[in-house]
């Protein structure tokens, strides 16, 4: 059976990629789906591995050959998840995570309805202020710009099934990782096994 897509959002600064690499290095099972962007490598960022980055031309050929599940503009830069990639993880049997905008999260519901949604929260505004602030770089208008989309990205939680408050990123990580677990073990995902268990019981 396929794998189970888990679809994570949250608000820029509630730190949802550093929680979802703890939560998978709880599980064998789950892979990351690294995204397309037209965005420039932030410092330390690797191609490949925080995501592919290409040009805006090369995103736009993407697109027209139909090579994304889903894809958005965020902030003002593109991104997308690659279709094909998801496809393989999954049909190997992984589940696959897409840590993806709420423009997004919404385009891949539509297009999975059976798909898990997980919407990430940080503890407080001030919380969020704190961590925005402390990325640095930003004038105190990017700030505001920033909270403001961080309020509209809030106002999504109610599309998802899960809410995990990420305040103590070792408990946010256990209950991503719990939450992944119990999906793995619902009656529909599990037929064809228990289908399998029920055959030895009719020889
Ligand atoms: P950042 O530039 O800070 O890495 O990401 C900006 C936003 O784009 C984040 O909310 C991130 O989750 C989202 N994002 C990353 N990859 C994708 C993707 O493939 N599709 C969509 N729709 N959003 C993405």
């Amino acid at each position: 059976m396929n794998g189970n897509l888990i679809i994570v959002s949250a608000p820029s600064g509630t730190g949802k990629t550093t929680l979802v690499y703890e939560a998978i290095k709880r599980d064998n099972f789950v892979k990351p789906s690294i995204s397309y962007t037209s965005r420039a490598p932030r410092s330390g960022e690797k191609n490949g591995v925080d995501y592919y980055f290409v040009t805006s031309d090369e995103f736009e050929t993407m697109i027209e050959r139909g090579d994304f599940l889903e894809w958005a503009r965020v902030h003002g830069n593109l991104y997308g998840t690659p279709r094909q990639s998801v496809e393989a993880l999954r049909a190997a049997g992984y589940d696959v995570i897409l840590t993806i905008d709420v423009q997004g999260a919404s385009t891949a519901r539509r297009l999975f309805p059976e798909a898990t949604g997980v919407f990430i929260l940080p503890p407080s505004y001030e919380a969020l202020v704190n961590r925005l602030g402390m990325r640095g770089g930003g004038t105190s208008d990017d700030l505001q710009l920033r909270m403001q989309n961080a309020l509209d990205e809030i106002a999504h939680y109610p599309n998802f099934d899960y809410v995990v408050i990420n305040n103590d990123l070792n408990k946010a990580a256990d209950e991503l990782a719990a939450i992944i677990l119990a999906e793995r073990c619902r009656l529909e995902r599990q037929t064809e096994v228990v289908e399998q268990i029920l055959q030895t019981f009719r020889r």
